[in-house]
């Protein structure tokens, strides 16, 4: 492939402007589908697939989760689902960055009323503190029965909002928690 000093800063400067070194020498010419193809396969060689589920969205495209020694390595849309046939989204196209992220907080971090700095907690001290404030506004706002003597076993002063993520199982035991705490405001964007 011929390029001149001319095209290619031509090129440089689109690759730059699309953010991808891979445009600019896409744009040139260059055949890189063998070489992505390749990368790809050799990333997948050894490793396991297990079929999965996209948590983001209600839509639940169906990905490929692949695995060396325990560890996932990739994470690809499965071309056996018959509704995203392999496609995921931006979003889902990055759910490998959920299970593999040096950033992602790993710690329960609690900034107390009125101070400027986050402290670490550990879990079973933070759920201790979570339990302790829903036994306390649930006691404070409990109502049995309406003016009219009508039997209603509720509190208003709890919401529960859940996600995507939250699969048939977790929701199904949360129900059951919430409405026996007598809570009535509760939603989430199951995937069932
Ligand atoms: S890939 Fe996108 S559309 Fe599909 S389930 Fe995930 S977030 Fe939803």
């Amino acid at each position: 492939m011929d390029v001149s000093r001319r095209d290619f800063l031509k090129v440089s400067s689109g690759a730059t402007l699309t953010g991808t070194a891979i445009g600019g020498l896409a744009a040139l010419g260059a055949g890189l589908a063998p070489t992505l193809a390749q990368a790809q396969a050799l990333r997948i060689e050894r490793a396991k697939a297990v079929p999965s589920v996209c948590p983001y969205c209600a839509v639940g495209c169906a990905t490929l989760v692949h695995a060396v020694d325990g560890k996932i390595v990739n994470i690809e849309g499965d071309p056996r689902s018959p509704h995203s046939e392999g496609s995921l989204c931006p979003k889902g196209a990055a759910i490998f960055q959920l299970h593999v992220n040096p950033n992602r907080p790993t710690r329960v971090l609690h900034r107390a009323p009125g101070a400027k700095e986050w402290e670490a907690w550990d879990l079973e001290h933070a759920v201790g503190r979570v339990a302790e404030l829903i036994k306390k506004t649930r006691d404070e706002t409990f109502v049995e029965r309406l003016e009219d003597g009508k039997t209603v076993n509720c509190t208003t002063a709890i919401f529960a909002l859940g996600g995507a993520t939250l699969d048939n199982e977790w929701n199904h035991i949360q129900q059951k928690l919430l409405r026996g705490l007598g809570i009535v405001a509760i939603e989430n964007q199951a995937r069932i």
